[in-house]
């Protein structure tokens, strides 16, 4: 969740693990490969659940208002290892809470895996180039880089008027 992927070695892992194996049976590192660190998951919004706790994905509203450990320059987060220490609610994100939360954008790997459609055709592990997919990502308009605002200082009623519709679940 807001990590810098584009870093990251494919030495650990299995050919197209994505297609031949479920959530469940992933290396760490291949759970880990799935993010593209888009930072929407990151941004401020509002969920509606139904009295089943269950996420009502057409009400999820996404503002353009990130948590405060957030680089809006970049669109990583700025203590991405270590963020529980400044952000104790932080989700981790796991097999276990993912079916909780599909108030995630449509284009995010988990969800489009657990959901069983495939990878974006821009993500890092098909297009193995991390320039590519950075300016395929600009240009399917997704990622929190140079658009976000820190919620550090926002009242609740600045943030209800930052709603936006770059993200949808
Ligand atoms: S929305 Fe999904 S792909 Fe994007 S940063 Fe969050 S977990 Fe990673
Ligand atoms: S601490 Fe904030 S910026 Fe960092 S990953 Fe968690 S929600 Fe994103």
């Amino acid at each position: 969740m807001g990590n810098d992927v584009s870093t990251k070695t494919a030495d650990s892992l299995r050919p197209q693990f994505w297609e031949r194996f479920a959530l469940a049976e992933l290396k760490h590192s291949e759970w880990e490969a799935l993010c593209d660190g888009c930072g929407s998951c990151c941004l401020i919004k509002y969920i509606d659940e139904d009295e089943q706790g269950n996420v009502d994905e057409e009400l999820v509203e996404y503002t353009d208002v990130t948590c405060k450990l957030m680089d809006c320059a970049t669109g990583y987060c700025r203590h991405y290892e270590s963020r529980q220490e400044y952000v104790p609610d932080c989700i981790q994100l796991t097999i276990e809470n993912l079916p909780d939360m599909m108030w995630l954008p449509a284009h995010c790997a988990y969800k489009r895996l657990y959901k069983g459609q495939s990878l974006p055709a821009w993500h890092l592990l098909l297009t193995k180039d991390a320039v590519a997919t950075q300016q395929q990502m600009r240009a399917a308009n997704v990622g929190v880089a140079g658009r976000c605002v820190s919620e550090t200082g926002m009242s609740d009623e600045e943030m209800e008027m930052r709603v936006v519709t770059w993200v949808t679940p």
